[in-house]
C-alpha cells in the first residue's frame, strides 16, 4: 500500500511519521512548502510540487487539514491526479456535508472518500493511539484498515460518508459540556479557599472526574494555558455543530453557551490557548458581572451571618 500525506501541522506531522514506521509513505505535501520538503528529507520520500503529482504517485492519500474549505480545496487538486480505484481517508474535523461534498467531487473519477477524523490530541497522533470515526463504503473501510491502523487504536465505522464526522461532532460537544462543568467547579472551589492540588487529587478519582478534569484542571489552578487544543479549533467545531443541530431547528444549550464563551475569549486575544482558559471567564463570575449578564457574585464580608 504506497501512502501519500496532505497536512503536516500539529496532528499531520506524527501521523505522517507513523505511516513511515510501518513503511507506507510514499510522499507528502503541504500548502507550505519548506515543511514537506524538511519531512521529505527527514524520511526519504518524495515531496512532490502540486496536489495532483502526489495522487498519481500513491493508492491512498491520508489528508488533515483545518477546515471544510480546506478539504475541498485540497480534494479538487488530489483529483487531478488520482487514478481510479485510489481512496482519499480525510482525518479533518469539518462537517459531515462536507465530507458528502467531497465523495461526491471524486465518485465520477472511481475514487472512495472516508470521512476519518480523529480523537487524542497531538500526544494521540504522535502515539498512533488516535480514536478514528469512519464514515463510508464498507469496502473502502476494509481496504483503509492498515492505513488507519497506522495512525490509531480505536477505529469504527458508523455507516455511510459524513457519519463520522456525525460522531466527532456528538465528541465535540461532550468536551464543550465537560470543560466548560471543569471550569467552573474548579472556580467555585477556588472561591471556597480550597487547596487545588489535593481537590484535583481526590475528586480525579471520584464520580464526577474526567480526562478534562485530571489533565486541564492543574492548567487552572497554575493560571497557564499551553496549546493543547485551542479554543479557536474548538470553536470552528462548535460552529459545526451548531449547524448541524440547525437542520434539525434545534440550539443546543451547551454548544451556545461554549461559543459565546469561547467568542469572548478570542476577542480577548486567548484563541490559541488550550480550551482550559474557559476558566479565565468563570472565575470573574465570582469578582464582577460576567459576560452573560448575570449579577457579579461576591463572597460575604467577614463576620457577616
Ligand atoms: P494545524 O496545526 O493548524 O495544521 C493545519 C494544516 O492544514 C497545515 O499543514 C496547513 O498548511 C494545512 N492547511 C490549512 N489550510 C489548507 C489549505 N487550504 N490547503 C492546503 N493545506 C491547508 O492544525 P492541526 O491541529 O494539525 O489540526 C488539523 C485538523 O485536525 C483540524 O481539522 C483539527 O480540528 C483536527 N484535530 C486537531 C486536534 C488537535 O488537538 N490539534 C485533535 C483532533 C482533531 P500550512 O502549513 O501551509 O499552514
Amino acid at each position: 500500500m504506497r501512502v501519500g500525506f496532505v497536512g503536516l501541522g500539529a496532528m499531520g506531522v506524527g501521523m505522517a511519521r507513523n505511516l513511515h514506521k510501518k513503511g507506507m509513505l510514499r510522499a507528502v505535501w503541504n500548502r507550505t512548502s519548506g515543511k514537506a520538503a524538511a519531512l521529505a528529507a527527514e524520511l526519504g520520500v518524495a515531496a512532490p510540487a502540486t496536489l495532483g503529482e502526489l495522487a498519481s504517485q500513491v493508492d491512498v492519500v491520508v489528508s488533515c487539514v483545518s477546515a471544510d474549505a480546506d478539504v475541498l480545496e485540497v480534494t479538487r487538486g488530489l483529483a487531478q491526479g488520482f487514478k481510479p480505484g485510489a481512496l482519499l481517508l480525510d482525518c479533518s474535523t469539518v462537517s459531515s456535508e462536507t465530507a458528502r461534498t467531497a465523495a461526491e467531487l471524486l465518485q465520477p473519477r472511481g475514487v472512495e472518500f472516508l470521512d476519518c477524523p480523529v480523537s487524542g490530541g497531538v500526544e494521540g497522533a504522535r502515539d498512533a493511539t488516535l480514536a478514528i470515526m469512519v464514515g463510508g463504503d464498507p469496502a473502502a473501510f476494509e481496504r483503509a484498515k492498515p492505513v488507519l491502523e497506522a495512525l490509531g487504536r480505536t477505529i469504527a465505522h458508523f455507516g455511510p460518508v459524513g457519519s463520522g464526522e456525525a460522531a466527532k461532532a456528538t465528541n465535540q460537544i461532550m468536551c464543550a459540556g465537560i470543560i466548560d462543568a471543569v471550569a467552573e467547579a474548579m472556580a467555585f472551589a477556588r472561591a471556597q479557599g480550597l487547596p487545588l492540588p489535593v481537590l484535583i487529587d481526590t475528586l480525579g478519582k471520584g464520580a464526577g472526574s474526567s480526562w478534562y478534569f485530571v489533565h486541564r484542571a492543574p492548567n487552572m489552578a497554575r493560571g497557564t494555558y499551553p496549546a493543547g487544543f485551542r479554543v479557536r479549533l474548538h470553536e470552528k467545531d462548535l460552529r459545526i455543530c451548531h449547524d448541524m443541530a440547525a437542520r434539525f431547528g434545534v440550539q443546543l444549550p451547551v454548544v451556545e453557551r461554549m461559543l459565546a464563551e469561547y467568542a469572548e475569549l478570542v476577542a480577548r486575544g486567548y484563541g490559541d490557548e488550550d480550551i482550559s482558559a474557559t476558566f479565565r471567564l468563570k472565575e470573574e463570575l465570582f469578582e464582577r458581572t460576567n459576560i452573560m449578564g448575570a449579577p457579579a457574585l461576591r463572597p460575604p464580608p467577614p463576620g457577616a451571618p
